[in-house]
């Protein structure tokens, strides 16, 4: 009955609607003339009873014939920890799917070029023939696809051969698990779940472990236990072997005996069939012109992809897209051709809601003021610029940047962690914007 009432619901709801507000949307329960929906995004739970709450009550007395009241409650996401807990004896599972693979990346929906082809090959090859090439190591810079060419193996092995286990998970989560398994004293289910049980191992983001000795140990026994059975091992990473600062040579060597692969920057002609791509899989449509233009400012498919979900959703709230608008959304910083640093000053006064102009004039506003010390903390600590560079920016003397450095260092001594999330936010905001500039 749920499924119908649902139908029923979106029988009277515009697709475009549909889509942007009740993808994630179920029926928990009905009882007593009463339904009670479930809705994944709280946002999203809020505004439902304003913007649809009439239809709601309609289409549930059209339904019933009678009066139905209803209420949305909100469905939390599953962490990690609850993970555990929550697969009881009678939930029969694939138990090996540890982080369930993303059904979207499979090798039908990627686009292969000359920037990839190599991998791309090698990838198709080991799953139809797990363990021929072992280890394969992938490496690449940020968002050119180790993730989905990974997952699109595990989806091909699994689709082909549904009995093949095969486990994928970031180095961090494997990380997390053998701590946590420490604590609880379950260090042997854990070795053995890996060890003993995966087909195919598939580590991803391996440079996460750097500076961590006791996973990377962890993981060095895992992988030659696996190895030796002959099973298939996948490691992804953005940097080569030996750029594995801290990982012990022989396991870099261990890397280095099977295939090692590399994913280079698409073409613009690639990237352009990616954007092309990515708006099939989400049913979308935009102009090519807003593609190419797309693809002129950005160079990787991770923030092309980010960009086209970001016109995606404005054209489904809005109505409309065209060029014009994608260029005031998305701005060319190239053409624009600024420097790194204006781009931190936009991007400060995006997160402090200031003018970029403000920031550079002597306005005192507390917010402005702030944004600035942040500014040069940054400039200063993470790019390495030096105070009288730093002055000059923001045309300030060379002991006021001095000041300002010590207050924000000071602060941070205290653990003032809003000033640690801004230097994140900031951090993960320009790194976003130089990797979509580098060559
Ligand atoms: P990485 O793991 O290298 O950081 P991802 O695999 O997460 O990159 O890729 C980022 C996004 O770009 C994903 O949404 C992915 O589906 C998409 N993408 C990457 N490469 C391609 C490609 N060749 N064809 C289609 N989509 C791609
Ligand atoms: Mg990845």
């Amino acid at each position: 009955m749920k499924k119908e009432i649902l139908n029923a619901l979106k029988e009277r709801i515009s697709r475009q609607n549909w889509e942007s507000w009740f993808l994630d949307f179920d029926i928990k329960k009905i009882e007593n003339n009463h339904v009670v929906f479930e809705v994944g995004n709280i946002f999203i739970k809020d505004r439902l009873e304003q913007k649809f709450g009439k239809t709601i009550s309609k289409v549930l007395r059209d339904f019933f014939g009678k009066e139905y009241s209803y209420e949305f409650t909100y469905r939390e996401i599953k962490t990690n920890d609850s993970r555990d807990k929550q697969e009881g004896p009678l939930v029969k599972k694939k138990p090996l799917l540890i982080t369930p693979l993303n059904p979207r990346y499979t090798f039908q929906n990627l686009i292969v070029g000359e920037f990839n082809r190599f991998a791309y090959n090698a990838f198709l090859e080991a799953s139809k023939n797990p363990g021929y090439y072992n280890p394969i190591f992938l490496y690449s810079g940020v968002g050119l696809g180790k993730t989905h060419l990974a997952q699109a193996l595990g989806n091909y092995v699994l689709e082909t051969d549904p009995d093949m286990k095969v486990a994928y998970l970031t180095s961090e989560e494997f990380m997390n698990e053998m701590i946590i398994s420490i604590k609880k004293g379950t260090t042997e289910e854990f070795r053995e779940k890996y060890r003993k049980k995966a087909d195919i191992l598939i580590i991803d983001d391996i440079q996460f472990l750097i500076g961590k000795k006791a996973a990377q140990i962890e993981l060095f026994h895992t992988f030659n236990a696996i190895h030796e059975a002959g099973k298939q091992i996948i490691i992804c990473s953005d940097r080569t072997p030996n750029e594995l600062k801290d990982f012990h040579s022989r396991m870099i060597s261990r890397f280095q005996m099977g295939l090692v692969v590399k994913i280079e920057k698409p073409s613009k002609f690639d990237l352009f069939k990616i954007g092309k791509k990515i708006l099939e899989l989400k049913e979308a449509e935009l102009d090519d012109k807003i593609i190419e233009y797309l693809v002129q400012v950005y160079d990787t498919p991770r923030v092309l992809h980010g960009a086209l979900l970001k016109l995606i959703a404005y054209k489904n709230l809005f109505g409309e897209m065209n060029l014009s608008i994608a260029q005031s959304l998305i701005p060319n910083y190239r053409t624009d051709s600024k420097t790194l640093t204006e781009n931190i000053i936009v991007i400060l006064s995006e997160i402090f809601e200031c003018s970029p102009e403000e920031m550079l004039s002597s306005k005192r506003t507390k917010n402005v003021s702030f944004a600035r010390k942040i500014g040069m903390y940054y400039l200063s600590k993470y790019l390495g610029l030096s105070t009288r560079e730093i002055g000059k920016i923001f045309n300030k003397s060379h002991s006021s940047v001095v000041q300002n450095l010590k207050q924000i260092e000071n602060s941070i001594k205290d653990n003032n962690l809003a000033i640690k999330n801004y230097l994140k936010d900031l951090d993960k905001k320009t790194k976003r914007f130089a990797e979509g500039k580098s060559v």
